[in-house]
């Protein structure tokens, strides 16, 4: 298991095959290619990307 990159939380839930979510921080998290992908649910359910907050090497499963 990964930490989160936003708070380094470790309370990741899973909720699909490459989907979390971070219940400390309330983010969904993706994963594809050893690469972590962050997302902010809306208040309407769509998501938007925060991946732009982090460095590459902050994203990379460890
Ligand atoms: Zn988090």
């Amino acid at each position: 298991m990964f930490t989160c990159p936003n708070c380094q939380g470790k309370e990741i839930g899973k909720i699909g095959t490459t989907q979390y979510y971070c219940w400390n921080c309330f983010i969904e998290l993706s994963i594809a290619d050893d690469l972590i992908s962050v997302h902010q649910v809306e208040e309407d359910g769509s998501l938007s990307s925060l991946d732009d907050l982090f460095e590459e090497d902050e994203r990379k499963l460890s």
